[in-house]
């Protein structure tokens, strides 16, 4: 098309695997801590929104894997039911329309449910922990294939339309077959030399997202002889080890997580996690060992952690989004991604749902930080409503589940290594 420079900034992230890894063994633990603290760990997310895009209820996962449990009502912060019943905005038919099953505002990749959304359940994301849940076969495939078509960016009369109008483009119907082709971008109708910046971003991400779920699913499988979570090497082997595209996306994921981690730092150091409300919280402020003052201590060490990382020369922000072009490229790309969240309600397997969903609201909430908001934005005093919990628990849950697959990938290059010697 024209607009977009071939190579830049992304190759280079090859190069920080070793800056990351190293970064992951301070982070994974830090950040594992923080999503265990109600403020983290309790997600809203409404799980029976209808698939807007196709019927087919053939691939429903009726595992009990799948399913997801609820969080006890009597665990919810009533700070956040007070909260968001003064803030609930039940959208009119035009809204609504241009809606379909995501709620979002200007600026946003895409927000799903939060904690003023109408329906929706909570859940405590610790009690449902990402895995094997055996949700797989056409129904998964066409989802994922769903997904990587929507990296169809171009400067065609009807896309520059569709942008304006705020209106997403391409949904695949679920009629076609993942066979042996090629590589994997190609396959996903990536042809890499001629790829612009934007696509292979929005690739990049969708691909590390796949592959994390992927590696979650090798590093937690079911062993139906004990009934235990187990690695599989073999699992890993096939699916990801083969594939260091893959692998190297997952990297390229954990920069761009922490780059707009360490951009919103200031914001982040600011905002309001404290679940006891104003009224009981002490003029000294919170006593150490209370629930609110141990968060704020876990949150601080991982923005330190993200300030503190040398991933700069990984990931340049402000390669992207800068020809002429920018705010159509811009606006096809968050309609592109709010589709993904809308295609999100297709998936077949509860929980796969709900992480899913999760996943996409976090790298919307980093994609938003980098290219969406400036330095006036994210001044906490003037703006200190920016980001709502829902965003701010799915950004660094999404951290988490990344940091948590870098982690599985040094166990199972250690599982490898003992495989090697004893043969
Ligand atoms: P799939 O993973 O379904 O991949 C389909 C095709 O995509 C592959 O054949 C390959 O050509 C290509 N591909 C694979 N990986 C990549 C990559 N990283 N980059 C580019 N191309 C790639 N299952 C669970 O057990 N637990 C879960 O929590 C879970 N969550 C899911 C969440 C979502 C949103 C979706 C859509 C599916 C989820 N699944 C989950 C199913 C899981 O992702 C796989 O679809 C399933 O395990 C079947 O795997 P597969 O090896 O057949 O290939």
């Amino acid at each position: 098309q024209g607009y977009c420079s071939p190579s830049g900034p992304i190759e280079a992230t090859n190069c920080a695997y070793e800056t990351i890894e190293g970064l992951n063994s301070e982070l994974f633990p830090a950040v594992h801590d923080l999503v265990s603290h109600p403020f983290f760990k309790y997600y809203k997310v409404d799980l029976y929104r209808e698939c807007p895009f196709w019927k087919d209820d053939s691939g429903m996962c009726m595992n009990r894997a799948c399913a997801v449990q609820e969080a006890d009502d009597s665990e919810i912060p009533d700070k956040w039911r007070a909260g968001a019943l003064s803030k609930v905005h039940l959208p009119d038919a035009e809204e609504a329309e241009g809606m379909a099953g995501c709620y979002f505002r200007n600026d946003d990749f895409c927000a799903t449910d939060d904690d003023a959304s109408p329906g929706g359940q909570y859940v405590d994301l610790t009690l449902n922990p990402e895995r094997y849940t055996g949700y797989a076969g056409g129904s998964a495939h066409d989802i994922w294939k769903a997904i990587y078509q929507e990296n169809c960016f171009g400067l065609s009369e009807a896309s520059i339309a569709d942008a304006k109008a705020g209106r997403g483009r391409s949904v695949a119907p679920p009629s076609f077959g993942m066979g042996a082709m090629g590589d994997d971008m190609q396959r996903a109708g990536l042809a890499p030399a001629e790829t612009c910046e934007e696509k292979k971003l929005y690739y990049r991400v969708i691909s590390g997202l796949h592959a994390s779920i992927a590696t979650s699913i090798c590093a937690n499988w079911l062993d139906r002889e004990t009934g235990t979570w187990v690695p599989n090497l073999d699992c890993f082997i096939w699916r990801l080890a083969k594939f260091p595209e893959r692998l190297g996306n997952v990297y390229f994921n954990a920069v761009l997580l922490l780059r707009a981690v360490a951009r919103a730092a200031p914001y982040f150091h600011a905002y309001d996690i404290a679940i006891t409300p104003p009224s009981l919280r002490s003029e000294e402020g919170t006593p150490r060992g209370a629930v609110d003052y141990d968060t704020r201590a876990s949150f601080d060490k991982v923005l330190a952690l993200a300030e503190r990382a040398d991933i700069s020369s990984s990931f340049e922000e402000r390669a992207f989004f800068t020809d002429p072009d920018a705010p159509i490229v811009m606006e096809q790309f968050k309609n592109h991604f709010r589709n993904v969240s809308r295609i999100m309600d297709c998936v077949g397997c509860d929980k796969c749902r709900m992480w899913g969903k999760l996943q996409v609201s976090g790298f919307g909430t980093a994609l938003k930080i980098l290219f969406a908001l400036d330095e006036k934005d994210l001044n906490p005093e003037a703006n200190p409503d920016l980001l709502r919990r829902t965003e701010v628990v799915a950004l660094f849950n999404t951290l988490h589940r990344v940091a948590e697959t870098l982690h599985s990938v040094a166990g199972f290059r250690d599982m490898w290594a003992e495989r090697i010697a004893a043969d």
